[in-house]
Order: C-alpha cells, then sequence, then structure tokens
C-alpha cells in the first residue's frame, strides 16, 4: 500500500501570522485533504528568545479563520506528538548524540573571539564567510574529554568538503550546490538547545512527514538537510520550495511594501475564501484558467507538479477585487452573518462604543463620529494632507519619521495597548528631538484620516497595530510624493 499522505506547515512564532504562511499552509493543506491524508501544525520555537505564546495563539486564530484545519497539532494532539519543538528537547539531544557517535557531526569549541576574528580574515580576504572546520580535527576522544569536563561548545555537523551535493526539489528537478560553499551547520547551540536545521529534520522523519513543502527561501538548506537525512540513515521526504511571494518591485514580500499580517486582513474586511483563493493563484492556475474558485475547487484541481515558479505579486488591488466577487456570491443573510462576525460583532463594537459615548447627541452621531474604526483604508483629503505635515518639516521628511516611528518603535511593541503606544510615541519624541504636540496631530491625521477624534492611544489600541502600521505606511507614501 502506498504511504498515506502527510504534510506539515511548521511556524515559528515570533511575531503576526504572516501571509506567506497561509500560502504554504494553504498547499500544504490541498495536497493532504486531496489525498485523503494528515495536514500536520508543528509550531518551531526553538528560538528561545523571539518565540511568544502570544505569537502562537495569533497563528492557530488566523488559520481557523482561514479554515485550514489541521488533523494533528499542539492544540488537538496527535500520534506523533508532542508538536511543539520546545516540548521535543529530548528526542534533539539523543539524535544529535547520534551523530557525534556515528563521526557525522563533531563538538566545536572556538570561541566567539576566535569565531569574530575568522570572520574579519575573511572579510578582509573578501573570500566566503563560514567556519573553517577548525575543531573538525579534534580526536573524538580528547572531544568527549572537554566536554564532559564542561567546556563550552556548540555540535556542527561535518559536511562533505569537496564535490558537489545534489538534491532533487519536486519543482525544479535536480538542484546542485558547490560543497565548499556549505558550511559545517550548527546542530545544536551552546546552550543545548537544537537549531531549525537539526529539529526540523528529525521532526519530519519522526513524524513521517511525506512531503516538505516550504517557501523558496529554504532551498539553500536543503544540501544540510539532504546530508542530515543522509547521515541518520533515513529516506528523505520529498521536497517542493514554492515560489516566495513578491512585492510589486519583485522584491520578497515584506510589511514595508505590503501588509503582510493576515490580521491586517481580517480587520480590513476580507473574506478568508477570498484569501485563500488569491493565494491560490499565487503558484496555481485552474485547468480551466477560472480565477474564482472555493477552497473544495482548489483542493479538487490542485496538483502539486504544476505549481508555477515564475515569481508571484502579491497584488492588492487584484486581491480586492476578488474579494468584490466573493463577496457578490453570499446570500444577504450570510452577508449579514459576516459583518456581524467581524466588523459588527459585540466585540469590537464594545471596543469602539466607550470612545465615542461621552461625544455623541444621536445615535446616528456614532457613525460619522466613528466611522474610520470600519474601513481598511482612510482617505486624506486636502486639509488633512496639510496638517499632517510635521511642523517646521517637509511632507517628505515627514514621512520618513512615520517610518521611523514604524520601525524604530511601533513595531516592537508586542502588547498594542493604549499605555504601551502612549509609552512609544513619547519616547520616540524624546530620542528624536520632537514635541509630543507636533507628532501627536500628525500621527493621528494618519491612522484615522481626521484631526477629531477619541483620545489617540485608545483610538490606535482600538484601531489595532496591523490597521495602524498599514495607515501610516500609506500616510508616508502620500507625503513621499507631495510638494511642500
Ligand atoms: N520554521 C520554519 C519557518 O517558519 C519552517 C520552514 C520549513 O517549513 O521547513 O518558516
Amino acid at each position: 500500500m502506498a504511504q498515506a499522505v502527510r504534510t506539515r506547515i511548521a511556524p515559528s512564532p515570533t511575531g503576526d501570522p504572516h501571509v506567506g504562511t497561509a500560502y504554504v499552509a494553504l498547499f500544504n493543506y490541498a495536497l493532504a485533504r486531496q489525498c485523503g491524508g494528515q495536514f500536520v501544525l508543528r509550531i518551531e520555537d526553538t528560538d528561545r528568545q523571539r518565540s511568544t505564546s502570544a505569537s502562537e495563539a495569533m497563528i492557530f486564530d488566523a488559520l481557523h479563520w482561514l479554515g485550514l484545519d489541521w488533523d494533528e497539532g499542539p492544540d488537538v494532539g496527535g500520534p506523533y506528538g508532542p508538536y511543539r519543538q520546545s516540548e521535543r528537547s529530548e528526542i534533539y539531544t539523543i539524535h544529535a548524540e547520534m551523530l557525534v557517535a556515528s563521526g557525522h557531526a563533531y563538538p566545536c569549541f572556538c570561541s566567539r573571539e576566535r569565531l569574530d576574528e575568522l570572520r574579519a580574515e575573511q572579510k578582509a580576504a573578501k573570500g566566503r564567510f563560514g567556519y573553517d572546520g577548525h575543531c573538525r580535527s579534534i580526536d573524538s576522544d580528547e572531544a568527549a574529554r572537554r566536554r564532559a569536563a564542561g567546556e563550552a561548545h556548540v555540535i556542527r555537523l561535518a559536511m562533505p568538503t569537496q564535490g558537489e551535493i545534489v538534491v532533487r526539489d519536486l519543482l525544479r528537478g535536480e538542484v546542485s550546490f558547490a560543497a565548499e560553499q556549505i558550511d559545517d551547520q550548527v546542530l545544536v547551540k551552546s546552550d543545548g538547545y537544537p537549531t531549525y536545521h537539526l529539529a526540523n529534520v528529525i521532526d519530519d522523519h519522526l513524524m513521517e512527514i511525506t512531503h516538505v513543502i516550504r517557501a523558496e527561501e529554504w532551498i539553500s538548506s536543503l544540501p544540510k538537510h539532504v546530508q542530515l537525512y543522509q547521515a541518520f540513515g533515513w529516506a528523505p521526504p520529498v521536497f517542493c520550495h514554492l515560489p516566495l511571494l513578491r512585492n510589486a518591485d519583485t522584491s520578497k514580500i515584506s510589511k514595508r511594501k505590503n501588509p503582510v499580517s493576515v490580521n491586517y486582513f481580517r480587520r480590513a474586511g476580507f473574506l478568508p475564501e477570498a484569501m485563500l483563493n488569491y493565494l491560490a493563484l499565487m503558484g496555481f492556475a485552474m485547468p480551466d484558467g477560472r480565477e474564482e474558485f472555493s477552497l473544495a475547487d482548489f483542493v479538487e484541481a490542485f496538483r502539486l507538479e504544476a505549481v508555477s515558479l515564475g515569481g508571484p505579486v502579491f497584488d492588492l488591488t487584484k486581491l480586492t477585487w476578488l474579494n468584490g466577487k466573493h463577496i457578490r456570491e453570499l446570500s444577504p443573510s450570510e452577508l449579514l452573518r459576516r459583518l456581524r462576525e467581524e466588523l459588527l460583532g459585540d466585540r469590537y463594537l464594545l471596543e469602539v462604543l466607550p470612545l465615542a459615548h461621552e461625544r455623541i447627541e444621536t445615535l446616528a452621531d456614532f457613525f460619522s463620529y466613528t466611522n474610520f474604526f470600519f474601513v481598511g483604508d482612510v482617505e486624506y483629503d486636502d486639509a488633512a494632507r496639510t496638517k499632517m505635515v510635521i511642523r517646521e518639516r517637509t511632507p517628505p521628511q515627514t514621512a520618513k519619521i512615520f517610518r521611523l516611528l514604524l520601525e524604530e518603535s511601533l513595531d516592537a511593541i508586542l502588547d498594542w495597548s493604549a499605555e504601551s503606544i502612549e509609552e512609544a510615541l513619547r519616547s520616540f519624541c524624546e530620542a528624536n528631538d520632537l514635541k509630543p504636540k507636533e507628532l501627536f496631530m500628525p500621527v493621528r491625521i494618519a491612522v484615522t484620516g481626521r484631526a477629531a477624534t477619541p483620545p489617540l492611544f485608545d483610538t490606535m489600541a482600538v484601531l489595532g497595530k496591523e490597521i495602524c502600521r498599514w495607515r501610516l505606511r500609506s500616510a508616508a507614501e502620500t507625503l513621499r510624493t507631495m510638494k511642500a
């Protein structure tokens, strides 16, 4: 009997749920569903500094919202658990020791200073950066003694040093890499935690994943992964690297140029089925050329081998058009249900209401006073544009300040509350020689489109991080091209 197809999505919970994660999850989901196999969610939280449970919860939430349900995962369990890498440390340690014992991996005692020096020399010689194999020749008994004596070390994979390493990708066929270009990858860090490479390969094998479908950016890791499979004596899965989503200028999709958090699309009023439809189009064309289709249609028609490798451009205008088409497919009662579920849901309305309560005189005032809470983008009229420019700065200078504010301050806020927003804005003013008054009004206009609003920090908290960041970006774009 053929082996049942098992696919997985393996996100690292280090930020907002990314649209790229949704894209990769969709293709993994489609293959598993089509073949009657299983789709697994594994949380790759080996980066202890950057992983947070809030981010993990947002990933679950985003995938549920999209309707990409998984058969096994940290929240639903399953026969191959645990499905959170931080709960699998022992498994990695045992396997790393197996590789050291078989000579496929070795302890490396090089100090940070030595590695820094090496890097500086390589830089001066304009050579390739990489570990020089210094500890590879240490006799294994001596290495064991030094480890037993508690000397700080990492474990590295002994890669072939010469020749070509040939790997196979389902969409690209054979891809070869010159062995000398590939480093002896660290498998276990000095704190005993595994790196992505070690944990990922061990888990894919132990969880009996048959198809590793992931983003193109991982293809450069493939020689290391294939070497790991060989070292363990395991048969590798099928590898399939999906083309990266791109910005309009064809660079890798980034939050500087696109909204990339699934949370943004949800709050801006996109339908999950339109998102999935659009993401499917990024890598696959229906045999009949249809652009609008359901998840079920996609699962039925999808062929992994037919994924196209052209760099798909994530185009917000096209997604919006497609969303409109899906909205028109809904019955009036279903449309009402969707509105009630998202923008007009009690939870959200109860956050907005207190901000308007003291300031409205009729019930109808509520809508004119709070309309910017219920739209995706806001328009800036002439008066707003003028007032959005920071005093004694030009429009492009203001645009730059908005971008700095995002990148150096707001992006880093994990708990998006009125208090943390206020603190971030005030310290940004101090660090950049701005008076709070000079900055707050332009920011208010950027995130709401108007000068009279409820208190700024509460307003931003309720709008949510993703809507605020995207509006600040759009405001910066408007200002960048505006005449002083
Ligand atoms: N943790 C990796 C990520 O977040 C997984 C990559 C893979 O699928 O192997 O992208």
